[in-house]
């Protein structure tokens, strides 16, 4: 399906300006052009954080805040379709996958306009102590400051909703880059948050190169939160570099899932085929790693194949297709490359392992594969899943954990025990029982532990870490 060629200038201060500039995005699946972005650079990045720092010297009440959130949430569930179109147009999604990433948004938006209207501090007992006494005290929860939003290519919506949403929910304003590869979905966001009524300044929209912009949020200390989503790279070294701001890391991870014989074998491999290749894998939580009891691997195997081989891989533009392509050439070489070292290492190919007629990558399963392979212990990121079986439990707990990351694992069992277990062993910031590590719901506390990040996201966390807590001390 021929993609829509868009123009789109950058919102800067309640303008849409040009910059002389254009930075052109190309279909990830036709190489089409799906259209150019005014391009902007270090001066406009200074010019965006002097617009919201005016902005939040005129701070808006909690109640217009909350209405300015509901109405945009009210606008992107009106616009769905729109939305979802250009996802799949720039991020090469399948089209059926960014319609329920645009719907996820609208409840993003709604959880963050309910926190807009319950944000409060609370009362501290100050007569607990002999100290405190005759006194009252109150904390109060104040903007932290404008906030430097910097997100990724996969969720090009949604997880620009999940920055700017609890942003405006705590009173913040925002200088949001977008990823290079998908900036028209967050330009699209913002023109359905000023068709709500934003004011200027509360969002800002920069297109442009990532060093460039990313140094100016950096240095320029009224820029008090960085909230940062990507590669597990980039980002540690952006926390590094500012060391007196506060920066929210969301991460990758190599996701694992665990199914034991007395799990549902059956739905367990029907979620695996579903969310291991879904969007060709690009989710940071795709299943990556499956280890089976042994006793099950061969049951597990022969309903997961055929499953895998049943999708269809091809045009996103397509309601019917399953799987994509991945972003761009060079992720591509890197997975084929990463398949045929697996290969010469002794990993056996049960599913793909190769590309389509017209180049997009097969859904892929490895089997005999080792924990000190790049498939098992980095992120692939791309449409593969490894199947390992396993002897006991704690032998399934050391496989999952046996990487650097840690944002959500699983584990299929019908033991409660076990279930526990899995929650008390397993060193992710989410345990998922019965449910694929790739389900999210926007309200939920998500992010990692280990090199998958710091912080948790969901507007009621999140507002939590875009917020101070002020304390008043009255002496009676
Ligand atoms: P990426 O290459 O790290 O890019 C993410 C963002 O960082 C983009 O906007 C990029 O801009 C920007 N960036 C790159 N270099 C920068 C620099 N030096 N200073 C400031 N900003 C810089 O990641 P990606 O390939 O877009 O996304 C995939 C990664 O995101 C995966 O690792 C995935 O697991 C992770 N992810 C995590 C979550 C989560 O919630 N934990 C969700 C989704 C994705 P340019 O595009 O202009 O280079």
């Amino acid at each position: 399906m021929a993609v829509t060629a868009r123009e789109r200038k950058l919102l800067l201060d309640g303008e849409w300006i040009e910059t002389g500039a254009w930075h052109e995005v190309r279909s990830p699946y036709s190489g089409e052009i799906v259209g150019r972005v005014a391009r902007a650079g270090s001066a406009e990045a200074r010019r965006a954080v002097d617009a919201a720092a005016r902005a939040m010297a005129e701070p808006l009440p909690a109640h217009r805040r909350a209405e300015i959130l509901e109405g945009t949430a009210d606008i992107v569930a009106e616009r769905q379709e729109e939305i979802a179109r250009t996802i799949s147009d720039e991020a090469g999604k399948p089209v059926k996958a960014a319609r329920v990433e645009a719907d996820r948004a609208v409840y993003t938006f709604r959880s963050a306009a309910a926190e807009a209207r319950t944000l409060a501090g609370e009362v501290v007992p100050m007569d607990a102590s002999p100290a405190g006494a005759g006194k009252l005290a109150f904390t109060a929860r104040v903007p932290i400051g404008v906030i430097g939003a910097i997100s990724p290519f996969n969720f090009p919506f949604n997880l620009v909703a999940h920055k700017v949403a609890p942003a405006l929910a705590a009173g913040c304003a925002v200088v949001l880059k977008p990823a290079s590869q998908t900036p028209f979905s967050a330009l699209l966001l913002a023109e359905l948050e000023t068709e709500a009524g934003l004011p200027p300044g509360w969002l800002n929209v920069l297109v442009g190169p990532a060093a460039e912009i990313g140094d100016v949020l950096v240095e320029d200390e009224r820029v008090r939160l960085i909230s940062f989503t990507g590669s597990a790279e980039v980002g540690w070294n952006l926390r590094e570099r500012a060391a007196r701001k506060k920066v929210l890391l969301e991460l990758g991870n190599a996701t694992p899932v665990i199914v034991e014989a007395d799990g549902n074998v059956e739905e367990a491999a029907t979620k695996v085929a579903a969310n291991a290749f879904s969007f060709a894998g690009q989710s940071c939580i795709s299943v990556q790693r499956a280890y089976v009891a042994r006793s099950a691997y061969d049951d597990f195997l022969s309903r997961l194949l055929p499953q895998v081989e049943a999708l269809r891989v091809g045009d996103p533009g397509e309601d019917e297709t399953d799987v994509g392509p991945v972003i761009d050439e060079g992720a591509h070489e890197r997975i084929l490359e990463w398949i045929e070292e697996a290969k010469a290492q002794g990993a056996t190919v049960l599913a793909g392992g190769e590309t389509t007629d017209e180049g997009l990558i097969r859904p892929t399963v490895l089997g005999d594969v080792t924990p000190e392979m790049k498939v098992s212990c980095l992120e692939v990121f791309g449409p593969l899943c490894t199947v390992s079986p396993y002897d006991s439990l704690d032998e399934a707990f050391a496989l999952a954990n046996g990487t650097e990351y840690g944002l959500q694992a699983g584990i299929f069992t019908s033991d409660v025990r076990k279930a526990l277990a899995a929650g008390a062993a397993l060193e992710f910031g989410g345990v998922l029982v019965n449910e694929a590590p790739t389900f999210r719901a926007d309200q939920m506390p998500y992010g990692g532990v280990k090199a998958s990040g710091n912080t948790r996201e969901g507007p009621h966390y999140s507002v939590r870490e875009m917020t101070e807590e002020r304390l008043v001390v009255i002496s009676l």
